[in-house]
């Protein structure tokens, strides 16, 4: 299997940080500082079973003022329409606007797309997690949704494994 897999999200999710777990590298640039990530970075995981493109965003901000943001609001729109899959990246379990205005942009795209919850090592009550589950796949079609605790790479081999599945 091959394909194009393209991470998406509001800044400062962890995107970079599940690209760097997936690919066992510090190739893309971490940083608590939100606008770190202003190219498309590429990563390729090769597997005995498939061969996936990862591509990482600057994400999506709002606003757009600024000519920084409307440049990395440009990058960000033209990624998922080159890819095969989406993975949205949210931070823990809380449903923002910025999210909101990922899953327009998503959902319009041919691709499906995944979602991620990540940082749920953050959560103190970890109950919340399936009814957020029950109700973003009710409410809006991802394909599936995953926790992640990205740093620590708790729940990354299973969202690969589904990655894969779905290309
Ligand atoms: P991006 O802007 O979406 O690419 O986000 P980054 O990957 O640069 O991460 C933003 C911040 O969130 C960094 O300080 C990361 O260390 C932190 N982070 C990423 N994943 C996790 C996680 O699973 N748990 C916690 N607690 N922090 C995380
Ligand atoms: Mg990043």
């Amino acid at each position: 299997r091959f394909g194009r897999v393209a991470l998406v999200g509001r800044p400062n999710v962890g995107k970079s940080t599940l690209l760097n777990a997936i690919l066992g590298t510090k190739l893309s640039i971490v940083t608590p500082k939100p606008q770190t990530t202003r190219h498309r970075i590429l990563g390729v995981e090769t597997r005995d079973d498939a061969q996936i493109v990862f591509i990482d965003t600057p994400g999506l901000h709002q606003g757009g003022k600024r000519a920084l943001n409307r440049q990395l609001n440009r990058v960000a729109r033209q990624v998922p329409e080159e890819a095969d899959l989406l993975v949205h990246v949210i931070d823990g379990v809380r449903w923002r606007e910025e999210d909101e205005a990922v899953w327009q942009l998503v959902s319009k795209q041919p691709a499906p797309c995944l979602l991620v919850v990540n940082k749920v090592d953050k959560l103190a009550d970890k109950k919340a997690l399936l009814p957020f589950a029950a109700e973003v796949t009710r409410e809006r079609g991802y394909a599936a949704v995953h926790f992640l605790a990205a740093r620590r790479g708790d729940g990354v081999p299973a969202l690969l494994d589904e990655i894969v599945a779905l290309l």
